[in-house]
């Protein structure tokens, strides 16, 4: 989608299409030249995605208990 670098609008129509390129024409504000904004604004912006690293608290609480449990054990052994 070309847009008017001056105003913005889309209502940009070609008034050479020579040895230069094209010259474009704003109806608006009646910018006139070769240079024009290509906007991809109107296609859908893809979602950023918030990804979060797994967190420590999300070990479940059984692994986090056996975890004890195994410390303790060998805590035990090494003191005894
Ligand atoms: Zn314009």
């Amino acid at each position: 989608m070309l847009r008017c670098p001056s105003c913005g609008s889309r209502d940009l129509f070609r008034t050479i299409g020579g040895y230069a390129g094209s010259e474009y024409r704003c109806k608006k504000c009646g910018y006139q030249g070769t240079f024009v904004v290509e906007s991809d604004e109107d296609m859908p912006v893809p979602e950023r995605r918030d990804e979060q690293p797994a967190s420590r608290l999300d070990i479940p609480l059984w692994i986090r208990i056996l975890a004890v449990i195994f410390l303790l054990v060998i805590i035990a052994l090494y003191l005894l």
